[in-house]
């Protein structure tokens, strides 16, 4: 018995009209370029879900690349036999025969969507049970409670039959809800919130702050590695912009206000990332912040730091714990590279006490003395290289046309 293809569901119940639309041909398209490693499997799409035909194709790592796939709710791998009463009772038995164990309890669920099928729902509930029941002597019906449910799908041009519902990530398709940069460190934080608003719909590309030399080359292909992890779940490539902050972070270490370091620091990383937005025509700002986890994150310290963007901030983890941000981490399966024991270009300037209430006068004055500093935040913009990169590809993309290769 081999399933012969997978129905997605994603329908989000409050959208309608247009939306659903652009949102359903969206699902179309992520589906499509998720399934390129299997150029055998078709499309058929229904009201609020999608059938995915395998033609062939195991369907074990076709149901693995579609569960981290956003858009989709559930997944159930199904098997198809013409609408004829004795075609599904034979396929309900050589089902129960094919699973490794016999539940203790079952019930079958028939819905007859062909109203000229000669068995209505309920009638095919017994007459399907009936079938199976008398082989499996310790097997018994449950109807509200069954460890095992049947599920019978009757249409006029076949019959669906499937007992699993498999969670997927759930959210929008790649691309319904705009661009956004997204800043990313390196540490635990950052990747997943990149995650969490990719499963938004929303399209991403990567800003790095790096301090080389003092910052290691590994420490840039940490957060290179992490962005090919991203966009397996984009399912596109993801360009990331590698900034040179040195200059201006050791401007700002010099500007004898140590504890308004991290504070300044932030600040001058918003503004450039404002101006590599407007180039790429992005939409808003995301970062891995999380409510009083450091002193920079304190509702006043973000107050100070986010005036200098006009962009809307989005900060998908800011009242979440730790711990919980860490099992995300590590589901996504970014967690042990984010542990990679590299400097970031924040840490290694770290100051011993980094103020938890900045004042924002004190801060527009600090920044006002630094020498050049417009300049500064200027050449950083200029100085910034981007790859374009993949979950798929150990090399970079080189140019633009190359992203359809995907
Ligand atoms: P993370 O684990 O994401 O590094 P964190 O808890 O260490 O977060 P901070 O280091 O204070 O917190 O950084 C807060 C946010 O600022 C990060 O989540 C990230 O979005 C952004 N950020 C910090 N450092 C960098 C960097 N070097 N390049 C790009 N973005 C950064
Ligand atoms: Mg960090």
């Amino acid at each position: 018995m081999k399933f012969d293809r997978i129905v997605l569901r994603y329908g989000d119940l409050t959208m309608k009209g247009r939306n659903r639309k652009v949102f359903e041909d969206k699902m179309l398209k992520s589906v499509k370029r998720a399934m390129k490693p299997f150029p055998e499997v078709t499309y058929w799409r229904t009201y609020g879900r999608m059938h995915v035909l395998l033609n062939g194709t195991e369907h074990g790592p076709v149901m693995d690349r579609l569960k981290d796939l956003f858009g989709i709710v559930s997944l159930s791998p199904v098997i198809t036999v013409p609408s004829e009463l004795s075609a599904i009772q034979a396929a309900a038995l050589e089902i129960m025969e094919s699973l490794p164990k016999i539940p203790a309890t079952f019930k079958v669920n028939a819905k007859r969507g062909w109203k000229a099928f000669p068995h209505g729902s309920h009638e095919m509930n017994h007459l399907v049970g009936g079938h199976i029941l008398p082989r499996y002597e310790n097997m018994k019906v449950d109807v509200h409670h069954p460890e095992l449910e049947l599920r019978v799908d009757i249409q006029e041009e076949a019959t669906h039959l499937y007992w699993e519902t498999i969670p997927a990530s759930g959210g929008f398709p790649y691309g319904t809800s705009g661009k956004a940069m997204l800043l990313l460190s390196g540490g635990i934080d950052s990747p997943v919130a990149g995650w969490l608003a990719l499963r938004k719909g929303l399209e991403l590309e990567a800003v790095h702050f790096h301090s080389f030399p003092f910052t290691s080359e590994q420490a840039t292909d940490k957060v290179k590695t992490l962005t090919r992890r991203l966009s397996y779940y984009s399912g596109v490539p993801i360009r990331l912009h590698l900034v040179p902050f040195t200059e201006l972070q050791t401007r700002i270490a010099h500007s004898n206000q140590e504890n308004l370091t991290i504070t300044l620091m932030r600040r001058a990383m918003l503004r450039i990332t404002e101006q590599l937005a407007a180039n790429v025509k992005a939409n808003g700002i995301v970062t891995g912040e999380s409510l009083g986890q450091v002193a920079s994150q304190t509702l006043s310290s973000m107050n100070v730091i986010g005036r200098v963007a006009n962009l809307p901030m989005i900060k998908p983890l800011i009242t979440m714990d730790k711990q919980e941000i860490i099992e995300i981490a590590r589901k996504i399966d970014t967690y042990e590279t984010s542990i990679l024991p590299f400097e970031d270009c924040c840490t290694l300037f770290l100051p011993k006490s980094p103020s938890t209430n900045p004042n924002l006068r004190v801060v527009e004055r600090v920044e006002s003395s630094i020498e050049d500093y417009d300049q500064l935040i200027q050449q950083a913009v200029e100085g910034t290289e981007t790859v374009l990169l993949s979950y798929n590809e150990q090399r970079e993309v080189q140019s633009q046309d190359e992203e359809d290769w995907f």
